[in-house]
């Protein structure tokens, strides 16, 4: 991966102190999507890693995972399914409880929206504890699918997430 492309990336994330709470240093994205060359990276970053692979769907992680992750998979021109906060999706859910690195939360998916089988490649903006992305993990297994790869724009490399994502090949584009 170029250096210029993950420098311009990493030049366009803003640090917010005591966001939501204080002692969490918060990574705003919204600059980065602010830029059209910046944003337009990432997806081309991402795309790179998996083109060439068969891939069924991206499943991006509300809120941050559905910004990149749909705009990746109308690149790709594969599926989006939706991992969404509890209550939100309308048909029929699997839910998983995760630890955030601020609170606890849980994800759902709908029970139908992944095949036994199908290939999926897991997105959100930021990997911190990992609690979430290994939630996500679990709920695509849960309906029998492959989990090929998680890309995530931001990885806080000192808490160690990617332990809790076992042997799921990680793609980290800009990391702290
Ligand atoms: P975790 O489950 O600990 O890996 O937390 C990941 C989720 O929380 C992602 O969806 C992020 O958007 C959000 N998040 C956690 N820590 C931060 C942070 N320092 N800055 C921005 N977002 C964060």
């Amino acid at each position: 991966m170029s250096n210029e492309r993950i420098d311009l990336l990493r030049a366009t994330i803003r640090d917010i102190p005591d966001f939501p709470k204080e002692g969490i240093l918060f990574k705003d994205i919204t600059p980065l999507l602010a830029d059209p060359t910046a944003f337009t990276t990432c997806l081309d970053l991402f795309a790179e890693r998996w083109a060439g692979q068969h891939v069924d769907a991206i499943v991006g992680i509300e809120s941050r995972g559905f910004i990149f992750g749909a705009a990746l998979a109308a690149r790709m021109m594969t599926s989006f399914v939706p991992a969404r906060k509890p209550g939100k999706l309308p048909a029929a859910t699997n839910r998983v409880e995760y630890a955030l690195e601020y609170g606890t939360d849980c994800i759902e998916m709908h029970v139908d929206a992944l095949r036994p089988k199908d290939r999926v490649v897991l997105i959100d903006d930021l990997m911190a504890t990992g609690g979430t992305a290994a939630a996500a993990i679990e709920l695509c297994r849960g309906l029998g699918a492959e989990v090929i790869g998680a890309g995530f724009v931001i990885e806080l490399e000192f808490l160690n997430g990617r332990d809790r994502l076992g042997d799921v090949p990680i793609l980290s584009l800009v990391t702290y």
